[in-house]
Parts: structure tokens; C-alpha cells; sequence
């Protein structure tokens, strides 16, 4: 049965997570689907991430066609651009790459299972949405980990709140990824973030913990959407960097609240 409501996109239960007022907004933008997709073309930082990601999606299917593999073919595979800060990430990526392939003994497991992952999620009733950057197979095990790739100084995993921010982003995929049996012969078992502006790499174990708390903030947001309850601001230094800064007015407290059943 179809439902009257939009998917939820990862990008906008993170919001929720922030700012349950952000989220309110995020949903209700007429440009819900291509949010930040804007800011993608005109931001050089965004920008130079879509373009490592987009080169990362492609990387790996051209290496694997490469017979001489080698470090200087794996770095051809990937782009020489006028912008020096994406050719450092490249040169970067392609080291840590490249130790990746020497160390393993079953060179067949240095190609994810998946590049670039739509996922989509049925619901009872609001479904459920992301896309993956990567999954890669962990040696020896039947074990999966998923990959994000995560360029700028502000995602250091040294930081708690990055860590939090990060277990609840995997578990919204890792509970949708579980829910539609993407691959059932396989448990995912951890993540990995790939940092090429600090040239940092973390992995870390996927907890149960942060997976039940990612149904408890589902429920949470399905609740307050389909009784149309007040979503409160989260007012705070991040405000100034949030979207709907100006539609906000975070100082100014509003009692507003949207029926989202005549919004959508
Ligand atoms: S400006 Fe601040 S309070 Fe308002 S929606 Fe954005 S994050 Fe929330």
C-alpha cells in the first residue's frame, strides 16, 4: 500500500537527530529530493567531495579491467584535475589502496560487493531511504563493512559527536540493508571511514546499542509526523550554518505547527 508520505532520507533523519525543527523543514522543502544538490555545484568544499565520489564510484570498476595491476595504473584509474587538493585526496587514496590489495591473500576481496548503493526501504508508514558510498567484504569472514567516504576537517571521528553522528548514520543504512536481505549470506559487522582531507582512515564495530537507537528515533519521527505534533528548535552554534536559518528565526519562539498530511 502506498503511503501519503515521503520516504525518509537518511540526510533528513540526521537532521532530526540535530534539529527536530530542521527536519521539519527539510521535509516540507518543495526540493526535498535534490537537497544540497545546489550547494554541491557552487560550494568548492561540497563540490570536491561529490567529485571524489563520483571518481570513487568508477575507480574500482576500472582497476579491476587493469592486467598490470600495479600502484601507477591504480593511480590512472582515478582523475588528474586542475584542483590540487582533489589530486592530493587521489594520491592519498591510492596508497592506502594499494596497501589494502598488497596485504590481502585473496586479492578477489579487494572489490566491494557494492559501489554507490541505492537503498530503499518499505514501511508501514513512512518508508525509508539512503545510499551507500560502499561495501566492502571483510577478509576471511562472512562479515561485511560498510565504507563512507567523508572529505573535510569537520569529520574527525576523534571527536565524540562524530562518532555518535556516525553509528546512527550506519545504522539507518545497516537496518534497511537488514530489512530488504540485501545480502543474506553475510552480517554487517562494522564501518569504515575514509577521510581524505585529513588523510585519516577509522573502522570501527557496528553496536547494537546505536541500532536500537536508531528504531527508537524512527518511531519518534513517525509519531510526531502523523499526529502532527510541534517539532521543537534546537538552538545552538550549528544554527548558523543551518539552512532554514532565515525561515527559522531560532531566538524567536514560534508555536507553529505543521499538518504534514495537507503539507505533502
Ligand atoms: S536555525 Fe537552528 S533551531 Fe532553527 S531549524 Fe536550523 S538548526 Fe534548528
Amino acid at each position: 500500500m502506498k503511503t501519503k508520505y515521503k520516504a525518509i532520507r537518511k540526510s533528513a533523519f540526521m537532521s532530526f537527530k540535530h534539529c527536530n525543527k530542521q527536519f521539519e523543514y527539510l521535509y516540507n522543502d518543495p526540493k526535498y529530493w535534490d537537497y544540497g544538490t545546489k550547494e554541491g555545484e557552487t560550494d568548492i568544499k561540497k563540490k570536491r567531495g561529490n567529485e571524489y565520489h563520483n571518481a570513487m564510484e568508477t575507480f574500482f570498476d576500472q582497476v579491476i579491467k587493469i592486467e598490470n595491476f600495479s600502484k601507477y595504473f591504480m593511480r590512472l584509474a582515478l582523475p588528474n584535475t586542475d584542483d590540487e587538493t582533489l589530486n592530493r585526496y587521489f594520491d592519498w587514496t591510492v596508497e592506502i589502496e594499494w596497501k589494502r590489495y598488497t596485504e590481502l591473500e585473496n586479492k578477489d576481496n579487494w572489490n566491494p560487493i557494492a559501489n554507490e548503493l541505492k537503498i530503499y526501504m518499505k514501511d508501514l508508514v513512512i518508508d525509508r531511504t539512503g545510499h551507500v558510498d560502499r561495501i566492502d567484504i571483510i577478509p576471511g569472514t562472512k562479515n561485511l563493512m560498510i565504507v563512507e567516504y567523508k572529505a573535510g576537517r569537520s569529520y574527525d571521528m576523534e571527536k565524540a559527536d562524530r562518532i555518535t553522528s556516525m553509528n546512527a548514520e550506519i545504522g539507518w543504512y545497516v537496518q534497511i540493508l537488514n530489512a530488504v536481505k540485501e545480502y543474506p549470506e553475510y552480517k554487517i559487522t562494522h564501518w569504515k571511514v575514509i577521510n581524505p582531507e585529513i588523510q585519516k582512515v577509522w573502522i570501527n564495530k557496528i553496536s547494537p546499542i546505536s541500532l536500537k537507537s536508531v528504531e527508537k528515533t524512527y518511531s519518534t519521527m513517525v509519531n510526531m509526523i502523523i499526529k502532527g505534533l510541534k517539532f521543537p528548535k534546537n538552538v545552538g552554534p550549528l544554527c548558523d550554518y543551518c539552512a532554514y536559518l532565515e525561515e527559522c528565526d531560532p531566538y524567536y519562539e514560534d508555536d507553529s505547527v505543521v499538518d504534514f498530511g495537507k503539507a505533502i
